[in-house]
């Protein structure tokens, strides 16, 4: 199995991930360029319907990223100074930061150590009398324990927000991420369907929908479309002042064509995600995450595996740069964001402690995981890893 390494210098760099663009998504965009209306319109509705019909969601409102999504949520919830928002510290940062943007404060909780959910005890335990949000993270693909979260939620009657941005497709028992309560979707271009740039929120809330809706675009009770060509009155007041986030029909006509191939992207991450699996199941101190123990359908986001440098012999750092010299490219999701230095300087620290989140930031690292990785391409991640550990096991074994 060596033959990764006699032919790196012929290869071309292997991202962890890219888009999977056909020709059919290029024609969506096209015929979009072609029709005269490029901002959101038609495409745009098309796309929200898409996505309720998919999930079961009563509404859905597209912006211009999950991280707009968010934002707007918060703001239509009336979430500001004062109030508190639990979160895991293990997410992107996109969400502390709208939090203490909107003048809130976010409360991290810590994550179980091998699958990277937030429990419902931890979240209870950080709930005080300032609690507005609840803000999980169905991570890598794997959905939380929606209903231990939701009893603690409608216990204290504080809004339950899931942050779906790795988990379009994923089923919680049989239930399809997004069917009820609230749940946003990115749609940007590393997640498991892109619209260039973008997000999606869906809701069995109407009114908050609604209101997500108009702040989207500057506060207006009529956006542009039905103003311009649906025979709407051209005179529209602002309701309250809103932002300008709106979903250009160009990015929502990929996404319609790229919905529409959801499934068979998932069955081939499905696929590769076995093989890692089973190929890197024996090289010592590489672990993936773990699965909770409810019945889900995982929509494989990301392939995250733990470089544990006691027992790979390599530590993190030095592993995706030896596979970066290989041609192999690595990825970080998340580093903690209580480590991120605006965090740390101002003191954000958990609780109960962030024990979890902090060993994970140190070791995780995610491997090329896309639907049109070729079977070679796989072969060549799980020989460049198996020879990074090799290497360094054997300089090891030599220099002591
Ligand atoms: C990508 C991501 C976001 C933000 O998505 P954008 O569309 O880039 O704003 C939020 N949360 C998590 C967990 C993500 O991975």
């Amino acid at each position: 199995m060596n033959s990764s390494s006699s032919s790196n210098s012929t290869q071309a760099f292997l991202p962890f991930c890219s888009p999977s663009i056909d020709d059919a998504d290029i024609a969506a965009v096209v015929e979009t360029l072609r029709s005269g209306w490029i901002t959101t319109g038609p495409r745009c509705g098309e796309l929200e319907q898409a996505i309720c019909d998919r999930t079961g969601a009563q509404s859905a409102v597209a912006v211009s990223s999950a991280t707009a999504a968010m934002h707007l949520v918060l703001k239509a919830m009336g979430i500001g100074p004062g109030d508190e928002v639990i979160t895991p510290s293990m997410t992107w940062v996109s969400t502390p930061n709208m939090i203490h943007l909107m003048g809130a404060t976010p409360v991290f909780v810590d994550v179980d150590r091998d699958t990277l959910l937030v429990s419902a005890e931890s979240v209870e335990a950080a709930v005080t009398d300032r609690t507005k949000a609840i803000i999980p993270v169905h991570y890598a693909g794997v959905p939380c324990d929606l209903e231990s979260l939701r009893a603690v939620a409608n216990k204290h009657d504080i809004p339950l927000i899931e942050d779906a941005a790795h988990a379009i497709g994923t089923r919680y028992r049989s239930t399809e991420i997004g069917q009820s309560g609230h749940a946003i979707f990115s749609l940007h271009p590393i997640k498991n369907i892109t619209t260039g740039e973008g997000g999606i929120l869906v809701s069995d809330d109407a009114s908050l929908a609604d209101e997500v809706r108009r702040l989207r675009f500057h506060g207006l009770a009529a956006e542009a479309w039905d103003r311009n060509q649906q025979g709407r009155s051209p005179q529209v007041e602002v309701q309250s002042p809103g932002f300008k986030y709106n979903l250009p029909d160009m990015n929502a006509s990929l996404g319609i064509s790229q919905l529409k191939r959801l499934d068979d992207f998932i069955d081939r991450r499905k696929v590769i995600a076995n093989r890692y699996l089973e190929e890197l199941a024996d090289v010592p101190g590489i672990e993936p995450l773990a699965f909770p123990d409810w019945d889900h359908r995982h929509a494989w986001h990301l392939f995250i595996i733990r470089v544990d440098e006691a027992e790979a012999g390599i530590d993190r750092e030095r592993f995706m740069a030896n596979l970066k010299e290989r041609g192999i490219g690595t990825g970080i999701h998340f580093r903690a964001t209580h480590t991120h230095r605006w965090y740390r300087e101002n003191g954000f620290q958990a609780p109960g402690g962030l024990e979890h989140s902090t060993w994970n930031s140190e070791r995780i690292c995610s491997i090329p995981f896309f639907p049109s990785m070729s079977d070679s391409d796989v072969d060549r991640v799980i020989g460049g890893i198996r020879d990074v550990c090799a290497a360094e096991t054997m300089t090891k074994g030599s220099s002591t």
